[in-house]
């Protein structure tokens, strides 16, 4: 897999190409790698779901394997957090999340190897899931399990709205669980995994008053950028250029 990196002071993004996919993944620092490392990869090329606010979402290529997905991490890990740590069992918080291209139920069976691989490789991470909440009855009741087993899965459902006519317009994909289902879930799996789940909001101008989320873990993002470091996945001119370039053989 072919890359480059794009660097800024406490952010790396580091985009991955083949003959037949382009990815991304994000590499943060919080004060030092040792203290915390965050690492969002790539579970897809390109995202069948189709939120307006998403840069990868405008085409799907296709979806990665688990290897594809671990190389990832792998590749990120050497070039920058190990320059200045041995051992990833030094980070004191060590994250991975499958939130950057893609949607992971969409992926579910090759995350779940990812996830199995990434938690032999590196023990002390912790293995986050951020997902719209897609209708996916038999993956949602597997992941239930993994999460069971694996103590260091966590879940978080991008919701972006707490209405749902208003979340349909930011996340138009048809199979998705209700706000009301995505509630029912989140507590079961709290029950049974002893976990808290996260809501992640996107903020697009109008879904920024506490009132709506009152009461909730949320995290806010903001997908500002085209050539911006931190903007949103997929929105880098490189990534937008190679996927509406591609054609498919
Ligand atoms: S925000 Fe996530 S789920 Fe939505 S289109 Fe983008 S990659 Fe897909």
């Amino acid at each position: 897999m072919e890359y480059r990196i794009l660097e800024d002071h406490n952010v790396c993004k580091f985009v991955f190409t083949k003959q037949d996919m382009v990815a991304e993944s994000v590499l943060y620092k919080y004060e030092s790698y040792k203290k915390r490392t965050v690492i969002c990869c790539s579970v897809q090329s390109g995202c069948k779901v189709g939120c307006t606010f998403c840069g990868t979402g405008k085409r799907f290529i296709r979806s990665l394997t688990s290897d594809e997905i671990v190389e990832q991490v792998k590749i990120v890990i050497n070039n920058k957090v190990l320059n200045e740590i041995k051992n990833t069992n030094e980070i004191e918080k060590f994250q991975i999340m499958f939130m950057s291209m893609g949607e992971p139920f969409d992926n579910y069976y090759q995350v779940k190897e990812a996830i199995v691989k990434l938690n032999k490789l590196f023990p002390n991470a912790q293995l986050l899931i951020s997902t719209v909440g897609l209708r996916k009855y038999k993956e949602l009741n597997d992941f239930m399990k993994l999460s069971i087993e694996i103590n260091k899965i966590g879940l978080q459902f991008s919701i972006h709205q707490a209405n749902e006519e208003k979340r349909n317009k930011l996340i138009p994909y048809k199979n998705k669980l209700t706000l009301r289902e995505i509630r029912d879930y989140g507590i079961e799996w709290s029950e049974n995994t002893g976990r808290p789940v996260y809501l992640n909001y996107c903020i697009d101008g109008n879904n920024i008053s506490d009132e709506e989320i009152k009461g909730y873990n949320t995290r806010i993002f903001d997908p500002a950028g085209q050539d911006t470091i931190g903007g949103g996945c997929g929105q880098l001119w490189f990534v937008q250029d190679w996927m509406k370039s591609y054609k498919k053989k």
